[in-house]
């Protein structure tokens, strides 16, 4: 992203509140290159990407509907999206990402709507438009994740479908998230999670629920050193999703 680019998200977020954090978009700045490359920093990404396909595919079918990929990175979850026949926006903070989302295009075929936007801004203009939006592996790197939460519901038609996923904040995740996955598996580059930004289900749930939310679905996604594989299931303890419906 160019300080240009910076300077004016800025002045723009002012109107809209000022919800990211630039070192956090500097992170996925700095390895974007990489994105499609199943053996990178991305290759936990890659791993998950059927599973959490599979949970979203389970509650809605996806086919010719409206969504919106919030914080859609290089677009793995946004093509997969596009290939069940949905109309796809995503949208980012990050330029990189981005260019490297639309330069995968030229690859995969598909077409889907990137915009280089915040949630807060890109809800001003897109109020009830969507009826499903994906924000997952992004809250734990903004500062208020309620507000995203808030955009959300603004932007998502009646009986609309949010789909999140984060990770929990307790000894275990720190242990398994950070230490496991940064320094000891090294899945992750160093400082990629920054722990005291980790969102526990208990919270997510309730500022969901404040926004106006019905709860759905929890699940948990485990993953297993040894046979090196990811699995949904019941256990929240590091990674999860949340599947939540505006009410009609
Ligand atoms: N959702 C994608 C990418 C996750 S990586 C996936 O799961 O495959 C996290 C992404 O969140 C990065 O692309 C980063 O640029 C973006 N991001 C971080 N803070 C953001 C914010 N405040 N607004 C929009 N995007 C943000």
């Amino acid at each position: 992203m160019t300080s240009e680019t910076i300077s004016h998200s800025d002045n723009v977020a002012d109107n809209v509140g000022h919800n990211y954090d630039r070192a956090e978009i500097a992170k996925f700045e700095a390895l974007a290159s990489r994105w499609w490359d199943r053996n990178s920093e991305f290759k936990p990404l890659h791993d998950i990407n059927p599973l959490r396909m599979g949970f979203i595919d389970e509650q809605v079918n996806l086919a010719e509907k409206t969504v919106l990929d919030l914080g859609c990175g290089g677009g793995i979850l946004s093509e997969a999206m596009a290939h069940r026949g949905a109309s796809v926006t995503g949208i980012d903070l990050g330029e990189a990402p981005l260019a490297v989302a639309r330069l995968h295009l030229l690859e995969s075929g598909l077409e889907i709507n990137y915009q280089q936007v915040s949630a807060e801004e890109h809800a001003l203009k897109h109020q009830q438009t969507y009826s499903v939006i994906t924000c997952l592996e992004m809250l734990e790197h903004v500062p208020d994740p309620a507000s995203v939460l808030q955009a959300c519901y603004d932007m998502l038609e009646p009986g609309g479908h949010l789909f999140l996923s984060t990770i929990n904040r307790n000894p275990k995740s720190y242990l398994f998230a950070v230490i496991g996955a940064e320094y000891i598996l090294r899945l992750l580059p160093r400082g990629t999670h920054d722990y005291r930004k980790f969102i526990k289900p208990s919270e997510l749930t309730a500022m969901a629920r404040d926004v106006g939310f019905d709860l759905r679905k929890l699940a948990g996604m485990t993953y297993n050193p040894v046979t090196r594989k990811y699995k949904l299931g019941n256990d929240v303890d590091v990674n999860y999703l949340l599947y939540l419906t505006k009410p009609e």
